[in-house]
């Protein structure tokens, strides 16, 4: 009793039966505090990056099955784990040298990270990993600031000749705790909250001008050149309907009315530079370092911010967040990048479009589409195949035909092959020739502008991933995290429109940035959650949804398991103003087997981001058809039209309203 058996023991016999109470497999490293951090209150967890999937399989030490690529991944798996944590003890749970280790830290008041091998699918490969970094079979394996201690003896040892008190006192030389990388809405978000938690912070932003030239101030793709813009540019097409309605309510004016592209587009601009100033005050005061630079990767701890001048700064961080976001793609055809234009140059252009060919049929497109219109202009939608991939296709096609109906041309199963000028100007003219998708049959048109809104890139190509092995999807460019927003190099991080398979929202990407600052550093465990996340697409019929497309609800849970329940309405703003009736819609996805309960909403009406927005908290809440009939509406509202539902689709009922 008393004398620590050597460390080869542990592995030499056979593990004994797991106690009774054994936690379940964890997929990483449990923190340890024997001193809970203070000003956060608690300690937390940090696992090792784990990509669905990509988890290596058992083996024996000894009988490795590891592929050389799977070999490299753990060994940079376990290179980030010895790098982040000041200490970091690779155990067996039922290891009794182990234990003192543990014990050992514990009254050393020191904080100390654990993988334990026999509770991870892996063990067996991060034994065998681990021996090949350090030529020591057993464990436990220990390492204290990235220097390696070996096992329970060495590190008594070590404790007793006074060099592990040495090593623990080795304060972090890193510059930040943490550096974010990209000033949008996902990084700013995950910034300021990491700095309200007390820790030190830098963030980069910097803007690539767009090949024709535009650039802007802090605060990403929606203030700038996304939502803000385009949603006031929005508004200013509904106040457009709002002047022409008012005749009809009594308002009586004689001057001819019309729209001038210039007056709204700096009274926007100006709104936004108040939004730059206050992003950047905002994060003065939480004293995060704002750096005007483009970051990218040298080293996995390192990375080079280079500013407009060319001139080159390092720095350091223990951890980092990307938070790059996306750019406007281009189709790679003969005078594209030369004379088309994307939503980075459409709400800062400085004269007015003029007749405007819109390339793309997605949110960007309809929307910008909607409110080229709305504000007087010539709008032609080039389509390649459906309207608003992704979205309930019976919803869209209402979308489009309001377009259409309201004066855009839409040309379907078309794709530009060429731009040329024709003559040069504010706007100019240009020379656009498209072929058929379904057959040879080519077409020319000629426009003042072409708007390209076939998507977007991330930006994650040029930012130094492949340096520090982070994986991105070869095909899309987006990142591959796990649940917990991690990448496969564990201290490199990731949110937002980056992000592969997740949606690209701006208020996705705050709450991602934000819940990941807290469970980095405040001791939380929230995940973002992106399911039923609602959205809208403003349209000149506003179009919102929550949940389930009708297409995805029946490939997912069978047509003969929901009802549909739907109707048409008419806002009660719109009687008197004359404008159509039987346009609007309200339809509701209920699944039968799950009582009824709500998994897809749809509203396409006015204010339809002002509707949804509470139902879909309803929805988070479990909402079913019951709930919907037992609430009482507010009158008269358009919201009101999904408590009084009752014609089902399969009913096949007419849902036209004869009156008011
Ligand atoms: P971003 O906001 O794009 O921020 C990334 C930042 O990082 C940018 O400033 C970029 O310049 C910078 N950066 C890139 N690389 C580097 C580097 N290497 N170093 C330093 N900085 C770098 N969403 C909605 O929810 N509602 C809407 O109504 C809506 N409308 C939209 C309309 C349009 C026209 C567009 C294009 C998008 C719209 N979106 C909307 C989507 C929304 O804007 C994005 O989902 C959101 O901005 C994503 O945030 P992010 O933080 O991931 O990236
Ligand atoms: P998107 O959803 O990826 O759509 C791209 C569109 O371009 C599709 O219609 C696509 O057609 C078309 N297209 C692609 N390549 C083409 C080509 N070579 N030739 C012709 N057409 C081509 O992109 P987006 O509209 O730019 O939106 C990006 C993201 O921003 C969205 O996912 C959304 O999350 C976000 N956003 C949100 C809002 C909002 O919340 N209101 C508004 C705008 C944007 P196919 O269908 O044939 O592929």
């Amino acid at each position: 009793p008393g004398r620590a058996r050597s460390d080869t023991e542990a592995l030499a016999h056979p593990p004994p039966p797991p106690p009774p109470s054994r936690a379940p497999k964890s997929a990483g490293p449990v923190k340890v505090g024997a001193v809970p951090n203070r000003r956060l209150g608690g300690v937390h967890s940090e696992p090792m990056a784990t990509l669905p999937g990509r988890r290596a399989r058992l083996s024996s030490p000894g009988t490795s099955r590891l592929s050389s690529e799977a070999r490299e991944e753990l060994r940079r798996r376990l290179q980030g784990l010895i790098e982040d944590n000041r200490v970091m003890i690779f155990s067996k749970s039922y290891c009794p040298h182990s234990t003192r280790v543990k014990e050992l830290f514990s009254s050393l008041g020191v904080e100390y990270n654990i993988l334990e091998l026999d509770q991870i699918d892996d063990g067996a490969n991060v034994q065998e990993v681990l021996s090949e970094i350090t030529n020591q079979k057993t464990v436990p394996n220990i390492f204290v600031n990235k220097v390696h201690m070996g096992g329970c003896d060495r590190t008594f040892q070590a404790h007793q000749s006074g060099l592990l008190q040495k090593l623990l006192q080795k304060e972090s030389t890193y510059d930040y705790d943490l550096i974010v990388i990209g000033g949008g809405s996902g990084g700013l978000a995950c910034a300021q909250e990491a700095a309200i938690l007390g820790k030190k912070v830098m963030v980069l932003d910097f803007v690539v001008p767009s090949p024709q030239g535009t650039s802007w101030g802090l605060g990403g793709t929606c203030v700038n050149v996304g939502c803000i813009p385009k949603k006031l540019m929005h508004q200013a097409a509904l106040l457009g309907q709002a002047l022409k309605d008012s005749r009809k309510f009594g308002w009586e004016y004689n001057q001819q009315v019309k729209h001038n592209w210039e007056i709204m587009t700096e009274a926007i601009q100006n709104h936004i530079g108040s939004l730059n100033w206050s992003y950047g005050l905002s994060l003065r005061e939480k004293s995060v370092a704002y750096v005007n630079s483009y970051g990218e990767f040298v080293e996995r701890h390192k990375i080079k911010a280079t500013n407009r001048k060319g001139q080159e700064t390092y720095y350091t961080a223990a951890k980092f967040v990307i938070a790059t976001g996306a750019r406007p793609r281009y189709l790679g055809i003969q005078g594209d990048k030369e004379y088309c234009i994307t939503s980075d140059d459409l709400f800062s252009l400085p004269y007015c479009p003029g007749k405007t060919l819109v390339v793309g049929a997605s949110y960007v497109a309809l929307e910008c589409a909607g409110f080229l219109a709305g504000v007087g202009l010539d709008v032609t939608v080039m389509v390649r195949s459906i309207l608003l991939r992704g979205f309930d296709q019976e919803m869209a096609e209402k979308v489009g035909s309001y377009m259409e109906q309201h004066g855009v041309k839409f040309l379907r199963k078309f794709i530009p092959v060429m731009v040329q000028q024709l003559e040069k100007g504010s706007p100019g003219k240009l020379k656009v020739v498209a072929k058929s998708t379904e057959g040879p049959e080519t077409i020319e048109g000629v426009y003042n502008t072409v708007l390209l809104a076939v998507g977007r890139e991330p930006s994650t190509r040029k930012i130094g991933l492949e340096k520090i092995g982070v994986k991105i999807s070869e095909k899309s460019g987006k990142i591959l995290v796990n649940d917990i927003e991690q990448t496969n190099v564990p201290h490199v991080y990731a949110v937002g429109d980056v992000l592969e398979g997740k949606l690209e929202l701006t208020p996705v990407a705050i709450q991602a940035g934000k819940l990941l600052a807290r469970r980095l550093f405040g001791g939380h465990s929230e995940k973002c959650n992106y399911i039923n996340v609602p959205t809208t697409v403003f349209t000149p019929l506003e179009y919102g949804c929550c949940g389930l497309s009708e297409e995805k609800a029946i490939e997912i849970h069978k047509k003969e398991n929901l009802e549909v329940y739907h109707t048409l309405f008419w806002p009660l703003e719109w009687t008197v103003a004359g404008r159509d009736n039987n346009t609007c819609y309200a339809k509701i996805i209920c699944n039968k087997v799950d009582n009824n309960r709500v998994i897809g909403f749809h509203i396409l009406g006015p204010n339809a981001g002002e509707v949804t927005q509470g139902f879909a908290a309803a929805m988070k809440c479990g909402l079913t058809k019951q709930l919907l009939d037992g609430t009482i509406g507010i009158h008269p509202t358009c919201g009101e039209v999904f408590t009084t539902l009752e014609i089902t689709k399969s009913s096949g009922l007419d849902i036209t309203q004869k009156g008011c």
